[in-house]
């Protein structure tokens, strides 16, 4: 994103993940082991502090590997690529703040960033769960729903900085009883993520029974046998299956690989490639679904891979 060519040893990269709630910092050496980690809480409602706390953790990890290395950041939403301003950040604090140019000022040198479902994707397709993959979706089923496309290594971003952004899109195929579909927070009826993130999984397990359980709760019970909560697992499942199969349809990866919190559904891995098949426009579907090799590090990982 911000051109070629580190300034400092491309023996190091720094990887940053900024999230809501914390930041986590990462130095992989040149062969792609973490030599250094380090995490902190993230600022909340304050820019210019979450500015100076992701060059803290530049100076944490730098002190802690003993060399400088290139700056790759994960952060919520993406920058707008004409005018470098913050867009779709659930931080809406980032919104509208040229948050590449403050940090670089602060810094000194440059740093590249993209959304965090984009460096989850791109750290399972360099080292992880899709290593080897010419095409990789990576999803992120957490709090929100993300995503990000890689093809031959790179991430595609797109010129709006949206490339993979299939969670406010809506759910196709619907059922009636689907639509139009709950309210999603951008404004808008129906939306994949108010249907397969984890509050979109304890919704519908309220909708029908009246109990309000978080995500693990439900996944917890249909381990234990409860029927109400299989039945939402499997309509979970369903729906994430029609979502995914729109993405095959229009981009036909190699793998989609799977993050975030509901990444450990074990369901999932089985049941989707044949819940995916009527919806694929594919005599043999047989779409290979994964789980991720490096769980909540891929995010930061990733970042450290925007720099090659
Ligand atoms: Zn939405």
């Amino acid at each position: 994103m911000s051109g070629p060519g580190a300034q400092t040893s491309a023996a190091l990269r720094l990887g940053i993940d900024l999230g809501g709630t914390k930041i986590a910092g990462v130095a992989l050496g040149a062969d792609g082991r973490a030599c250094a980690e380090r995490r902190a809480p993230a600022p909340h409602d304050d820019y210019a502090a979450t500015v100076a706390a992701v060059a803290a953790m530049v100076a944490l990890l730098e002190q802690a590997a003993g060399r400088a290395g290139s700056i790759g950041i994960g952060m919520p939403g993406s920058l707008v690529p004409a005018s470098g301003l913050a867009q779709n950040a659930n931080s809406t604090w980032l919104n509208g703040r040229p948050f590449q140019r403050d940090l670089e000022a602060r810094l000194g040198r440059p740093v590249r960033l993209a959304n965090d479902a984009n460096c989850f994707a791109l750290s399972e397709a360099v080292d992880g769960a899709a290593a080897g993959a010419r095409s990789v979706f990576g999803v992120i089923l957490g709090t929100g729903c993300g995503g990000g496309l890689v093809f031959d290594g790179a991430l595609i971003d797109g010129p709006r900085g949206i490339g993979g952004e299939w969670g406010h899109n809506p759910l196709p195929w619907a059922e009636p009883d689907e639509h139009p579909g709950p309210k999603c927070w951008c404004g808008r009826l129906g939306c994949i993520e108010t249907w397969v993130s984890g509050p979109g999984l304890a919704a519908d397990h309220a909708r029908a029974t009246g109990m309000r359980l978080s995500a693990e709760e439900v996944a917890a019970r249909a381990v234990g046998g409860d029927a109400d909560a299989r039945a939402t697992l499997d309509r979970h499942a369903g729906r994430l299956a029609r979502g995914l199969a729109h993405v095959v349809n229009i981009f036909d990866p190699d793998v989609i690989v799977l993050g975030g919190g509901l990444s450990k559904l074990a369901n999932l891995y089985a049941a989707l490639p044949d819940l995916m098949a009527p919806y694929v426009l594919a005599g043999q579907a047989g779409v290979i679904v994964k789980p991720p090799v490096w769980g909540d590090a891929g995010g930061m990982r990733g970042a450290a891979w925007l720099w090659d």
